[in-house]
């Protein structure tokens, strides 16, 4: 597959001077509701109501969905709001009752994309279809894995395509329920300019109160859409309750969100200036986080040395990890005198923390 403008006419179509917005509940509940969300989100900027209407679940027994049964009452809801409905397939079951009742636009699931066998199968089913389908990145970090999946699509002669960045799973807890590893949406948009991306900052959150955050760095990041978990009652959701929000919470987010708009050359400058400045925000942040693992991998030698009666500074391996890094430095077009400098000073702070541990009693 190779970037084409085409790659996002569906989207271009729907004339929206603001980001595509997806919204509604993690999964269909009721009837009541699905329309009693669906009416709520009928006078903001949502074009396309989801609801998860068959719910993978990482261990059995939480709920998992409905059923076909709640096709109706999305059915039912975008005939009295006028939005487009969503909803996630995840085998070639789905795929048919979903087109049975007129859904929009469909999703592959994370634990879907993980799987070329899932993929090919629910892409065979969609053979030639003009419905968009949007592809969620697989639980883990794999771009090639996540372009796969699109490909096998794109094959399949689907080509409203796009893609929805909802984070990666890690074993570390971390502040997100799913890390969003920028560099991995950020690559892809440079491969793929023209492949619509979409931002679910609530499966990166699993909480609500940083959506608002992560929706601002979406878009700062110039992605094309969000799709956001909203519910009228979120603490009462029979899955994902901590992080859906309500439609007027999501109405707020959109009014207070900047938005921007390409226009003049002007705009367009600072727009892309604005897009590498967050891509240099997100990468500090990474640096911050590595050195700071770095000196917890150093602290714990620091503990062994103590045991062990070894004196903290040790200069010939800190003269080999010097020679390698200075290397592997001009692989990537750092000076030697960077590298130098760089390293002294975290060798500096790691020396600093092993010499408090000694004092320790
Ligand atoms: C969902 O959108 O409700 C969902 C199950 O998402 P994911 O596949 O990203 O976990
Ligand atoms: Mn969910």
């Amino acid at each position: 597959m190779e970037n084409k403008k085409e790659l996002r006419t569906w989207l271009d179509n729907f004339g929206l001077d603001h980001p595509l917005v997806i919204a509604g509940p993690c999964s269909a509940e009721t009837e009541e509701q699905v329309l009693t969300i669906a009416h709520q989100l009928k006078d903001s900027d949502a074009t396309v109501l989801r609801a998860g209407i068959w719910k993978p679940r990482t261990r059995p027994g939480n709920f998992e969905g409905v059923g076909a049964l709640g096709l109706k009452w999305m059915q039912k809801a975008k005939e009295e709001t006028g939005l487009l409905t969503a909803t996630e397939v995840a085998n070639a079951n789905h795929v048919d009752l979903a087109l049975q009742h007129d859904i929009d636009i469909l999703w592959i699931g994370a634990r879907s994309t993980v799987s070329p066998f899932i993929v090919q199968e629910i892409a065979e089913a969609l053979k030639g279809t003009d419905k968009p389908v949007l592809i969620k990145n697989p639980v883990n970090p794999d771009l090639a894995l996540w372009l796969g999946a699109v490909e096998r699509f794109y094959t399949a002669d689907v080509k409203n395509l796009g893609v929805i960045h909802r984070g990666f799973s890690t074993y570390e807890k971390t502040r997100y329920r799913n890390n969003p590893e920028w560099q991995l949406p950020i690559d892809l948009q440079n491969k793929f300019p023209d492949l619509p991306l979409i931002l679910d900052p609530s499966h990166i959150a699993g909480r609500r109160d940083i959506i608002f955050d992560l929706c601002q760095t979406g878009l700062d990041l110039n992605f094309d859409g969000l799709m956001v978990e909203t519910h009228h009652n979120p603490d009462k959701a029979w899955s994902d309750a901590a992080q859906q929000i309500t439609p007027s919470d999501l109405i707020q987010y959109m009014e207070d969100l900047k938005i921007r708009k390409e226009t003049s050359a002007e705009a367009e400058f600072k727009n892309s200036i604005n897009t590498l400045r967050t891509q240099i925000d997100v990468i500090d942040h990474q640096l911050i986080e590595v050195l700071g693992k770095r000196m917890k991998v150093s602290d714990a030698i620091g503990n062994l040395k103590k045991a062990n009666n070894v004196a903290v500074l040790q200069s010939k391996r800190w003269n080999e990890i010097l020679g390698k890094m200075i290397l592997e430095g001009e692989q990537h077009k750092l000076s030697e005198e960077f590298v130098l400098r760089m390293f002294k000073a975290i060798h500096q702070e790691s020396i600093n923390h092993q010499e408090k541990i000694f004092k320790q009693q």
